[in-house]
């Protein structure tokens, strides 16, 4: 015998439509007894009906055959119109086949016999399981709409031609873009061959990129020309859940504009390329041709320093030999500068004493510092070796930058000017950190990377106030680099800088 389906205490909100409260409560006995906590309102006519599906709400409808006023296809009716999706159930006597098929057609779930009431909590219980599975199937019906009209909606916005095409080249998708490149609704292109619409051709063309990521498995792209704008023609092979190639996603992007800019770059880049090298040329000539006369003034003023002269002339020829000094430092500095810059700086690798260029960098400030009362002191650590291999002019030329700097910079205080040997891995080589340290007027935070550039200095007011190009620095930091190098600074507005920077020399022996 079948077993009776045993509900424990589910609420079951029942409509009831019924003309007899009797058979209406013979009906919901049977239901309680099976378990259900009942909770039911009766209607037997459409005025009834349609106050109760204005109010409440059901998870089914129990509704009698043959009643005087009313009938199932009625009731189903107004279900309809009030929009309340539930289990329909018709409990009936005996009616025909006909009936029962006309009942379900007009959207009845399933029809139970007065006879044999013991089978209602059993389709009740499985018509509710496949109400509820009804609406989940809907919300998913309508989840997967809404995410397919986002793709539809994003593939159209994009401005690049995208299509799905399948392996054997018809087309399974096609965005606005393309639609409107071949000039047709997507309805009318979609199921063609893709080659028919883009290219033309009875085949595929041998040189799209579709032919060739069919023939490869890969992703697969070309460039082409059409009128006057040029195109990236892209294919992606998308591969099924079993991992065969089924189709790919076919992109042709428009790339005039990027390919002009991209030319218009290049075209630039060379044109400055070609304008700096030019500078680089006409300064270094220049700071040559320059340097030919300012030796002729200077070795002719040597002379008449040699001649007697009266006061008023000797200090005249002072004044005179102190602005060719600065005039000469600066057109060495722009003659480094633009060697540097156009690779032509050549360094020399000799013996050299640390010792002895520091003292000769620093003997040229001396006097300076002196004139000033600023302490100008020296030290090299002992571990030093006495000889090394390196370009001892460069080495000075750095420290004089920085020695000349401290000394232009400082007031009062001192300047130390220092030597200490570093790691280094290589036993033939000797890394070295030279460290000049000042009490001077320091150097604004902001500035500190900027003073490294060239023609850059921490103030505007510099050079009327303490002259210089502001090329030193820049000229330091790339000799420095050619020396396998680095130069930094550390600096206190007020109270100090110091320049540090690493050299690596060869061992003598
Ligand atoms: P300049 O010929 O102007 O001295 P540099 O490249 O040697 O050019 O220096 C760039 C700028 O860095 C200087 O103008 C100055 O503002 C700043 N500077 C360099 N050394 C010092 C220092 N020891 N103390 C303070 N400021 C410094």
């Amino acid at each position: 015998m079948k077993k009776q389906v045993r509900i424990l205490s589910v609420l079951l909100r029942v409509l009831m439509i019924d003309d007899s409260e009797k058979d209406a409560e013979l009906v919901l006995a049977n239901l309680s007894d099976a378990g259900y906590r009942v909770e039911a309102s009766l209607a037997d006519n459409a005025r009834d009906l349609k106050m109760l599906l204005q109010e409440g709400s059901w998870d089914i409808a129990l509704c009698d055959y043959a009643m005087p006023t009313f009938n199932p296809f009625d009731v189903l009716t107004l279900l309809k119109e009030y929009k309340v999706d539930i289990p329909f159930i018709v409990i009936t006597g005996a009616i025909g086949e006909e009936n029962v098929i006309s009942l379900m057609k007009a959207g009845c779930h399933d029809c139970v016999m007065k006879n044999n009431l013991m089978r209602l909590p059993e389709v009740i219980s499985r018509e509710l399981a496949e109400a509820r599975t009804r609406k989940e199937n809907k919300e998913l019906r309508e989840s997967l709409q809404v995410s397919n009209d986002n793709w539809v909606n994003t593939f159209d916005a994009i401005s690049d031609i995208i299509s799905v095409v399948s392996s054997d080249y018809v087309f399974l998708a096609i965005n606005r873009a393309g639609a409107e490149s071949i000039g047709l609704p997507k309805e009318q292109i979609i199921g063609k061959k893709c080659f028919q619409y883009v290219h033309h051709t009875l085949g595929p063309v041998p040189e799209c990129p579709c032919t060739c990521a069919l023939a490869t498995g890969e992703n697969a792209e070309n460039e082409c020309r059409m009128g006057d704008r040029m195109f990236l023609l892209q294919a992606w092979p998308i591969k099924d859940v079993h991992g065969n190639f089924s189709s790919f996603v076919h992109v042709v992007k428009d790339i005039t504009d990027s390919k002009n800019a991209e030319k218009e770059i290049i075209r630039a880049k060379e044109a400055a390329e070609r304008a700096n090298a030019a500078k680089s040329q006409f300064l270094a000539n220049m700071s040559h041709e320059l340097r030919t006369p300012m030796n002729g003034f200077m070795g002719m003023m040597q002379l008449l320093e040699m001649t007697p002269l009266t006061e008023e002339q000797e200090e005249f020829l002072r004044v005179s030999r102190e602005s060719s000094n600065l005039l000469l430092a600066v057109i060495n500095d722009i003659l480094d500068y633009s060697k540097i810059e156009a690779g032509m700086m050549k360094f020399e690798e000799v013996p050299l004493s640390i010792r002895k260029v520091l003292e000769d960098s620093a003997a040229l400030f001396r006097l300076a510092s002196t004139k000033k009362r600023v302490k100008l002191g020296t030290f090299v650590e002992n571990s030093i070796p006495g000889q090394l291999v390196g370009d001892p002019f460069r080495l000075r030329q750095i420290l004089s930058n920085l020695i000349g700097n401290a000394v232009k910079y400082t007031f009062e205080g001192q300047i130390d000017v220092s030597v200490r040997m570093m790691e280094e891995p290589n036993p033939g080589k000797v890394r070295l950190e030279f460290t000049v340290k000042d009490t001077g007027i320091g150097i604004p935070t902001e500035k500190l990377e900027d003073i490294f550039k060239n023609f850059s200095q921490a103030d505007n007011s510099n050079t009327r106030k303490y002259g210089g190009t502001g090329l030193g620095l820049a000229i330091s930091k790339e000799l420095v680099k050619m020396m396998a190098g680095d130069i930094r600074v550390e600096s206190v507005l007020g109270v100090g800088s110091s320049f540090h920077f690493i050299c690596v020399f060869g061992r003598a022996d």
